[in-house]
């Protein structure tokens, strides 16, 4: 309660200060806000997943079944805790529950349609491949025998020391070495069912040969190529060009060479991979029905297949949009299963042939929800006239032309307007560059012009139809708030593909966020932005934040990053990996930090591009020591310096605050 009293007070002063401005363009303000506007507003309840909800406080909470914690509290245990922004949040019971739905929407759709295969998950590691989520798929999993998908050797290690229920599924995808296949074979022994799919036919002879060697009968499976075409960013994985899987006349080569072997039953895995992200459950549907024809036309040709493993694809809705658009899908996870399982059905009972185990190897639906990544606001900057000064006498034309600008402002003149604005505004620059006028004068002009352009935005709200020279022009006048993060470190797809993020202030939610704004990183890259964001229904150029408040921290989340972020980031400009924190909610509505990663230091990311921070160390003292031989400085002086510079070499790498 306490807060809410705090923020409305900062609101009238707020408010006020905005009438003052006058012309400003955000909405004039208005003390009715509410939560459910913030919710409707941010989208929450679209793209949550039911995991995030509002704090009567105005804070975005974590939710599980039995219990709902605010962020900021967390935030608040970090600060406590040393832990500084920017922070990647993750949330355990998130991770838990996503594996718990998703083997459990296969179960019930298995009962409902009569089924009479099961459902096999697998967790591909590179879709996020660090330790602390392995680790945690690995033991919850376990009690589905939630297995590990694994493309290279580091990844196959990682999936031999992590997973101990024997039963459990290791896919083995990629090209295979002898090392692999070697690893491959003796876990198989062991007792898990490793199944080595093959992609390239020059595998199959080094399988071959290390089964006989070892005297340990493979797993085999088949990556067929898939002609389906799917839509979205990750297309080119299927259809005619795909650099994966083996054509019909591969197939037909491998089924042959075992059959010579005697070890076509060895062959028991179908893998059918259509891509990632699929949109559209037609798409999924028509691909299912793709990959029964191979198994259906495998069966035939002698192969003893009990598997069939449909990759990866179940798509996360990161706009909430519930479409088949590229970041989105127009199907739920019921569906999804529903629509596998009876698809499965139907197309193998015509053709009479037994129901295989169903696998899938969902990664970015499994991980995305359950990491978040944290940063504070370091500083804004506005498009709005600060100051607007009186008439002086000495002005020169072209200012009191741009000041008669506003009287003829109206909004069947927007047009015209703009015009004359920029055409002034032009021509008092160029007296500037010819000296003819003063650095003052130019401000002035420069204040009016903004002062023009927000007065039209407001006249411009009423107009049936937008000039289009004026089309971008709110976005061209909003704020940029300056975040705590680098996006080529913590959000590489933003940048990369233009990955869409759910993106909102985690406080502050009962206060109407009156500012339009644009989130720019600290790396002075000019491509280190955040200039569009999820909306309902399309995207926008711009996301509604609130004002800073003076000594107060503003925090933003940007949610559904547990999928492919992580790993993929740069040292660019050398920020390094952010602190992690993994955390598990309790059941009365406590949490506990259950892990945490100090991220990189100075040194760290000195040593990644092979400085040595030893050796640097000396370097500067010698400098130092030099300047004090040299009486430039005092030798107590060379010591802070020093330390100065030790201190920061061990410290994080982003923006810290004196506390
Ligand atoms: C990347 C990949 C996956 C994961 O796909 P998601 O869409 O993230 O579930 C699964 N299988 C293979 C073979 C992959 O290459």
């Amino acid at each position: 309660m306490a807060l809410c009293y705090a923020s409305s007070i900062v609101h009238t002063v707020h408010g006020h200060f905005c009438y003052l401005r006058g012309h400003n363009l955000n909405q004039p303000h208005e003390s009715d806000w509410d939560l459910e506007q913030s919710a409707e507003l941010y989208g929450l309840e679209r793209w949550g997943n039911d995991y995030f909800g509002l704090s009567a406080e105005g804070m975005v909470t974590a939710k599980t079944l039995n219990s709902s914690v605010a962020l900021m509290d967390i935030v608040d245990g970090m600060t406590e805790r040393d832990m500084k922004m920017p922070v990647l949040l993750r949330i355990e019971n998130i991770l838990d529950a996503q594996i718990y739905r998703l083997n459990t929407a296969f179960a019930n759709a298995i009962e409902k349609v009569n089924y009479e295969g099961r459902y096999r998950g697998v967790y591909p590691i590179k879709v996020n491949q660090q330790a602390q989520v392995v680790e945690e798929i690995a033991r919850f999993g376990a009690r589905f025998s939630h297995g590990l998908e694994v493309g290279s050797k580091p990844e196959m290690i990682a999936a031999l020391a992590m997973l101990e229920e024997p039963g459990s599924l290791i896919i083995c995808n990629g090209y295979k070495d002898q090392e692999f296949i070697d690893l491959g074979l003796q876990a198989v022994k062991l007792g898990f069912k490793c199944f080595f799919v093959i992609e390239t036919t020059t595998e199959l002879p080094i399988i071959i040969e290390r089964s006989r060697v070892l005297g340990i009968k493979p797993l085999i499976g088949v990556r067929a190529k898939m002609n389906t075409q799917v839509s979205g960013h990750w297309n080119t994985t299927s259809g005619d060009r795909s650099v994966f899987g083996l054509t019909a006349t591969q197939l037909i080569e491998v089924v042959d060479r075992l059959k010579q072997e005697d070890m076509l039953d060895c062959l028991q895995l179908l893998h059918c991979h259509l891509g990632s992200q699929i949109p559209s459950i037609q798409e999924i549907r028509s691909g299912v029905i793709e990959a029964c024809r191979y198994y259906t036309d495998l069966m035939k040709e002698g192969a003893s297949l009990n598997h069939i493993d449909l990759g990866g694809g179940l798509a996360v809705d990161y706009t909430g949009a519930r479409c088949a658009s590229e970041q989105s899908r127009n199907y739920t996870l019921d569906e999804y299963c529903e629509d596998v399982v009876e698809t499965l059905k139907q197309t193998l009972d015509e053709q009479n042939i037994a129901h295989p185990t169903i696998v899938t190897e969902s990664g970015r639906a499994t991980v995305a929800y359950s990491s978040i990544l944290l940063f504070n606001i370091l500083d804004t900057t506005h498009f709005e006239p600060v100051s607007l000064p009186g008439v002086s006498t000495n002005e020169p034309n072209q200012l009191k032309n741009m000041r008669a600008i506003i009287e003829y402002l109206t909004a069947d003149r927007v047009q015209e307007c703009y015009n004359d604005a920029h055409f002034y505004r032009h021509e008092i620059r160029e007296l500037f560059k010819r000296g003819a006028t003063d650095l003052r004068t130019r401000s002035v002009a420069e204040n009016l012009f903004l002062d023009i352009m927000h007065r039209i935005i407001s006249l411009m709200a009423t107009l049936e139809r937008i000039p289009p020279d004026l089309a971008n022009l709110k976005e061209s006048l909003a704020d940029i708030y300056y975040g705590n993060f680098s996006l080529f470190q913590s959000l590489p797809d933003i940048w990369a593909i233009g990955q869409l993020f759910p993106i909102m202030p985690i406080h502050r939610l009962n206060e109407r966020p009156d500012r339009q704004a644009v989130i720019a990183d600290i790396t002075c890259d000019c491509d280190g932005k955040i200039d569009r964001f999820i909306g309902d229904p399309e995207p926008t150029n711009t996301l509604p934040l609130h004002k800073l408040i003076e000594g107060e921290e503003y925090y933003l989340g940007v949610f559904l990053v547990g999928a492919y972020q992580e790993t993929l980031g740069d040292l660019h400009n050398l920020f390094g990996d952010t602190n992690v924190v993994s955390v598990r909610l309790g059941n009365e509505g406590g949490f506990e930090f259950v892990k945490e990663i100090h991220g990189d230091s100075i040194a760290d990311v000195l040593s990644y591009v092979e400085y040595n921070p030893k050796e640097m160390q000396v370097r500067y003292r010698n400098t130092a020591e030099r300047a004090v031989r040299e009486g430039r400085i005092t030798a107590r002086e060379r010591q802070q310096m020093i330390n100065t510079f030790n201190t920061s070499m061990q410290g994080y790498t982003y923006y810290e605050k004196e506390s």
